[in-house]
């Protein structure tokens, strides 16, 4: 994928948890147990935790998910279907 700020290649790279990887709007915390219908999980947690694919431009010091991608959950990972 390439950076859209500066146009160059950027690293794939990962983010795990040992807890689910949930986007939430705003910023107030809230306890994790109570997902809204707002909320985006990016990857629940299994045995190994939740991961996520992430792109980033060390140069920008950006990041992005690809949420439409369902490879992105890095628990989505299905060896025989790759
Ligand atoms: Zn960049």
């Amino acid at each position: 994928m390439d950076c859209p700020y500066c146009g160059k290649e950027m690293e794939e790279g990962m983010i795990q948890n040992r807890y689910p990887l949930i986007w939430r709007k705003g910023t107030n915390r809230h306890e994790i147990k109570w997902v809204s219908k707002e909320d985006i999980t990016l990857s629940r947690s299994i045995v190994n935790g939740a991961a996520i694919k992430v792109f980033y431009c060390r140069d920008c010091k950006k990041m992005i998910i690809d949420c439409a991608d369902p490879h992105s959950d890095l628990n989505n990972y299905d060896p025989y279907h790759y």
